[in-house]
């Protein structure tokens, strides 16, 4: 044990199948750039399952999962210059970069040439676990060009999802350029979708909400949404035919795309943010309409603090159910049966 590395009290995944348990590790001591942060809140986000389970690949246990992470600076390096001790910060899904190739100069860190370096489950040779952990712990260390200011007006807890769920789904909105005048489709009221309906409500956009429970409609319609339709419902797809001119599909499991395709107008684009096993896609319903499939990652730094103030402009926040870290189990088990309103949020009080 080196004595100014970062003692961390954590939860951790020791394996694809077992249940998260307490798993204690060292952060690397903070460099000349680095932030020290006391962790308040972690969301939890499905990726955060699909990662631990192994659905996207092999990884390495144990892994402590949480990119949804809000904190107070504890410490700083002596180069730091956007913060102090004392300032309200948040990390999001990625840490760092190569900050040279032309994704990054753009701004555009998620889709970095030579692959960013994630908050959990990446490879670091600075962290003396040889990996990245996430924010499912009391601490974290993280270079300051990849911090958040979070907005002052935006509850802590509630703000903590933003950092994915809610660039995320704030990323194809702006790239997409919705507006007054559009009509939005969001598929799966979950974290993500629950997100999607706040945000494209907030740019003037008339929303759709496609749901498999009928039991969210009133909650849909409280959160911003002007219609609620339960995807089985064949006689409501049918009348909402050619009527949509974005889709935002926030389904973690596999599904059908055909299904919605035929919502969207002529030359709309539906926007896939879930990441289920594949699925076949027909080509007739994309060429006759000249519409498009598309996929979107998460969001740059840059745009990530536009939506932060965007959030804090418009008065938005997630909507969340607090847990303490021993609870996180259930909250899982939940989450697999789309039984999230809207997002669990983890207080690390509960490790301290
Ligand atoms: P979530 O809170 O669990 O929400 C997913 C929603 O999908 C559920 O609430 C449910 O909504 C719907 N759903 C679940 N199973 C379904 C099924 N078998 N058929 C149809 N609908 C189903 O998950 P999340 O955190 O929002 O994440 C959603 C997905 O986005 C995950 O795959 C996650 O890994 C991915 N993700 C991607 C990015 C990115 O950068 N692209 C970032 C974060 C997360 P209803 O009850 O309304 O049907
Ligand atoms: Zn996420
Ligand atoms: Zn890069």
């Amino acid at each position: 044990m080196n004595p100014s590395n970062v003692a961390v009290r954590s939860y951790a995944a020791y394996d694809s199948k077992s249940e998260l348990k307490a798993f204690q590790f060292e952060r690397r001591n903070p460099g000349a750039f680095d932030v020290q942060i006391d962790i308040l809140y972690c969301g939890v986000c499905h990726s955060d399952l699909h990662f631990i389970k192994g659905d996207w690949g092999k990884i390495t246990y144990p892994l402590v999962p949480g990119h949804e992470i809000v904190g107070k600076v504890e410490q700083v390096g002596t180069e730091v210059k956007k913060f102090k001790v004392g300032d309200v910060v948040g990390v999001g899904c990625l840490v760092d970069s190569c900050r040279t190739c032309p994704s990054c100069k753009e701004g555009l860190e998620q889709y970095c040439e030579t692959g960013m370096t994630m908050t959990y489950g990446s490879a670091a040779s600075n962290e003396p676990t040889g990996i990245t952990h996430g924010g499912y712990s009391t601490k974290i260390v993280v270079d300051e060009n990849y911090l958040l200011r979070i907005p002052s007006t935006i509850p802590l807890k509630n703000a903590a999802p933003l950092l994915c769920a809610g660039i995320t789904t704030y990323s194809p909105l702006r790239y997409w350029k919705v507006g007054s005048g559009d009509r939005i489709g969001v598929v799966g009221l979950g974290g993500l979708g629950h997100m999607a309906v706040k945000l494209a409500r907030a740019m003037g956009a008339e929303v759709t909400v496609f749901s498999t429970s009928e039991n969210k409609r009133n909650d849909a319609m409280k959160l911003g949404a002007h219609h609620f339709v339960v995807s089985n419902d064949r006689v409501e797809m049918e009348k909402r035919q050619t009527s949509l001119t974005l889709i935002i599909d926030t389904v973690s499991a596999s599904h059908d795309y055909n299904l919605y395709l035929g919502l969207l107008k002529r030359e709309g684009t539906m926007v896939l943010l879930g990441l289920p096993e594949p699925t076949v896609v027909a080509a007739v319903p994309l060429v006759f309409k000249r519409r498009s499939l598309a996929g979107s990652l998460i969001g740059g730094i840059r745009e990530t603090q536009e939506m932060l103030d965007f959030c804090a402009k418009h008065e938005i926040a997630a909507d969340v159910e607090v847990i303490p870290m021993q609870e996180i189990n259930k909250a899982y088990e939940r989450m697999l049966k789309g039984d999230v309103h809207y997002r669990f949020v983890i207080d690390l009080q509960s490790l301290k």
